[in-house]
């Protein structure tokens, strides 16, 4: 089944500027998260009569800095709109944004985000980004279908969104996927938003089959639920065309406890909005001093850094791309890297590797960034070097990650463990005895095949819990093996 190829999609990114110390237009606290509802409100906020909003300054300059990341070209003058809409998130009863119709203009228009696939490159380009202020944050008992009730907490009301509006360019949901894992690497490099923070991101998706109606699939609450999302409205809507049914334009929900969309209504178009400009706010201008010097301050980003570390480490594209897209974990690299004067281009390469697999890993299954844990960048220094000096097992060191993520040193676990190499070579005969004389069937083997040895060492490594020196263990083996005639 081509399920792809007449797939168009686009989508709207909403970034919260967690970065920030302070909401859009007024001063109360960006950071809601964790705090009693409806403490971090002022007249502004909560629309209040007679208040007036002041832009944060700080917002344009971070706006400024992704504008410039994403390749967008920044709009000089502009001012703010009014979106309006009724709804019990939104207290004063429309949104401020930025609208690029009458008159008005986006933060910034343009820009593109390569996208490496599998076989080819593709730019996914933007047809805007632009600033407003987030609404409050509504809270259901489990589903929003079957809750009985609805709670608004106003603490998220006028914390600063950036919106990132792609064209309908992306074809899949994989580039989906693909497209927004390189969003969030930007925008960390960025410094303006830790996207990891629950309810950073909201993403509503634009889908059709081509030829028919689209419909938009609102509030996808984190990038991972996306192409989930975008899988289940396709289906959705090649089901609906195979029984004949036509599709109609419409505003679904991502009902993510349930993995669905629901239709919320149809027949929505821009002028429902009623956007006209914002007076109560003055006029952006941006000059080209300010732009300078923002882009100036701004790090390398992750596509101009991988190409460095293929470089200057001799990794290949592969390694260096995945590398660089946590910014975390390439600086935790780089740091560790230079911490070794002897390191030479294998270790550069078993760096990453540790970096990219095992480190990952324990990440991944406790749900942590690095710098949530207690890691530091020579430890792994140390680990590559036991093994190359034959201390420790690469088999050992993988199991010791968990204890070093947790902020012990290799010689403190080897101690708590006990797992020292075990290299006493009277030991290790005593134990290679043993082993031939109860593998009859693969000594017989050895005289046939030369790899069964390999089964003879497993086993003196299965009785020493995998802590035997695989190196002396081997010679051992082979030596007994020549004593008893089997092999040459
Ligand atoms: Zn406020
Ligand atoms: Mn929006």
């Amino acid at each position: 089944m081509s399920l792809q190829k007449d797939v168009i999609i686009g989508l709207e990114v909403h970034i919260q500027l967690t970065n920030l110390k302070t909401k859009l237009f007024c001063s109360c606290s960006n950071d809601y998260r964790g705090t009693e509802p409806n403490s971090h409100v002022c007249p502004i906020c909560i629309g209040l009569p007679g208040s007036l909003p002041v832009v944060n300054k700080k917002a344009i300059e971070f706006a400024t800095r992704i504008a410039i990341a994403l390749n967008c070209k920044i709009n000089k003058s502009m001012y703010f709109f009014r979106k309006n809409y009724f709804y019990v998130d939104l207290p004063k009863g429309f949104q401020i944004s930025q609208y690029n119709r009458a008159g008005g203009r986006a933060f910034a228009d343009g820009g593109q985000i390569t996208l490496k696939l599998n076989s080819h490159k593709k730019d996914i380009i933007l047809n805007r980004i632009h600033l407003e202020e987030d609404p409050a944050r509504l809270v259901h008992k489990g589903s929003i279908a079957t809750s009985p009730y609805t709670l608004v907490d106003y603490n998220r009301s006028g914390v600063t969104l950036i919106e990132i509006v792609t064209e309908p360019v992306i074809g899949s949901p994989e580039e989906a996927r693909e497209f927004l894992k390189q969003v969030k690497s930007i925008v960390q490099y960025s410094g303006i938003s830790s996207l990891d923070l629950e309810g950073s991101v909201r993403v509503d998706a634009n889908i059709s089959i081509k030829g028919h109606e689209r419909s938009e699939v609102k509030n996808i609450n984190s990038f991972k639920e996306v192409e989930r999302a975008l899988r289940h409205e396709i289906v959705r809507q090649k089901n609906q065309l195979k029984r004949g049914k036509e599709l109609i334009q419409e505003t679904r929900h991502w009902d993510d406890k349930r993995r669905i969309t629901i239709s919320l209504r149809t027949k929505e178009f821009e002028a429902d909005y009623r956007y006209f400009p914002e007076q109560d706010l003055v006029p952006i201008e941006i000059d080209n001093n300010f732009i300078q010097k923002v882009k100036d301050e701004l790090p390398e980003m992750p596509s101009e850094r991988s190409l460095r570390l293929r470089r200057d480490y001799n990794l290949s594209d592969f390694d260096s791309d995945n590398l660089v897209l946590d910014k975390d974990i390439a600086d935790f690299y780089e740091e560790g890297v230079n911490s070794d004067a002897l390191f030479g281009t294998n270790e550069y390469k078993q760096y990453c590797n540790w970096l990219m697999n095992d480190v990952s890993r324990v990440l991944n299954e406790q749900n942590k960034t690095i710098k949530d844990t207690k890691l530091h960048p020579h430890q792994i220094v140390d680990i590559i070097r036991h093994i190359n000096e034959g201390k420790i097992t690469t088999k050992i060191a993988k199991n010791i990650i968990d204890d070093m993520i947790d902020g012990f040193s290799i010689s403190e676990i080897l101690e708590m463990k006990g797992k020292k190499r075990i290299s006493d070579e009277n030991l290790l005969e005593k134990l290679g005895i043993e082993v031939i004389e109860e593998n009859s069937k693969i000594v017989k083997d050895c005289r046939v095949n030369p790899k069964a040895i390999e089964a003879l060492i497993g086993r003196v490594m299965q009785k020493t819990k995998g802590q035997a020196d695989p190196h002396i263990t081997r010679t051992i083996i082979l030596e007994l093996l020549k004593e008893k005639g089997i092999t040459e």
